[in-house]
């Protein structure tokens, strides 16, 4: 029998992916996969559908959503898996870290005007399936419709980025908030895309030191968000600090990512899956 596929980390349009709930659902399956989360952003609203449509087509469905942190001035993201999306306290938590997004997108719009680029609050709100989640993305997808770029990759490389043109500081939750929003909601917390991160051997080994610290035991290895050498690079990584490996695709939109569901590689040998006695 061929191995279980496994894909827990994707985007729907209730944070910043193209396609709704039941439809990542849809092409998940397509791309041969048998288990599967949604994990918008900041976001549990899209789980009911997505779970209805997951049992229809026959996947194994786990709850899931990735928490903006900033933890040492940087932002780092946390998927939870397996979350109870009715929890007061995850879904509290989650509306106060959205809070501040119209605004951060308000001051966005204001220095892309500035950069000649004018209305692109109103440019992004077009994208935004959920008015409650004005992402970045929005705003590179109004950029290359105005054709300033030919991808989102490389909006992000010219603007929206520290020391570039849309580029606005925030605060998200603290690491140990997301944390416990996602015990309290009964779930497992997981370094989403650890390689993506601008930190040197130091700061990365505090940040899974202090992870640890606070209980939480599973990093993202094989994410469409790492290269393939990182996949090797954090398998390492899980193994030293007795850390479950975790794997996704982080879909966003078909084209836009990566990797499609069915290129991503399986988890490499001698790591556990966070997923081992789940299903
Ligand atoms: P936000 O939470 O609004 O700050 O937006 C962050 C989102 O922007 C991430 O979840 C990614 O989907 C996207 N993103 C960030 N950096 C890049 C990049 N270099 N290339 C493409 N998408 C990116
Ligand atoms: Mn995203
Ligand atoms: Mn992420
Ligand atoms: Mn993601």
């Amino acid at each position: 029998m061929l191995p279980m596929k496994v894909d827990l980390h994707c985007h729907s349009n209730v944070s910043d992916g193209v396609l709704a709930p039941a439809a990542v659902a849809a092409y998940a399956r397509k791309g041969g996969v048998d288990a599967w989360a949604l994990t918008d952003h900041d976001e549990i609203g899209g789980i009911k559908a997505a779970r209805a449509k997951a049992e229809e087509l026959g996947m194994r469905f786990v709850p899931g959503v990735e928490i903006s942190v900033t933890w040492a001035g940087e932002t780092v993201h946390l998927v939870g898996l397996q979350v109870d999306e009715d929890n007061a306290t995850l879904v509290q938590g989650l509306a106060a870290t959205r809070n501040g997004r119209d605004a951060r997108g308000r001051e966005i719009a204001a220095q892309l005007d500035q950069a000649g680029i004018p209305n692109a609050y109103e440019g992004a709100l077009k994208y935004v399936g959920n008015p409650d989640l004005l992402s970045r993305t929005h705003f590179a997808r109004y950029l290359c419709e105005l054709g300033k770029c030919s991808n989102t990759s490389e909006v992000f490389r010219r603007y929206l980025t520290e020391g570039k043109p849309g580029y606005v500081p925030h605060r998200w939750a603290t690491l140990a908030d997301a944390m416990g929003w996602i015990r309290a909601a009964g779930g497992v917390p997981v370094i989403a895309h650890p390689g993506r991160y601008r930190f040197d051997a130091t700061a990365e080994g505090a940040l899974f030191d202090e992870f640890k610290q606070l209980g939480g035991n599973a990093i993202e290895v094989v994410t469409g968000s790492h290269t393939p050498d990182q996949y090797a690079t954090y398998a390492e990584v899980a193994r030293r600090y007795g850390f479950l490996a975790s794997r996704g695709t982080d879909f966003h939109a078909p084209g836009e990512s990566r990797v499609e569901f069915d290129q991503l590689p399986p988890l490499p040998s001698g790591v556990t899956p966070v997923w081992h006695d789940w299903f």
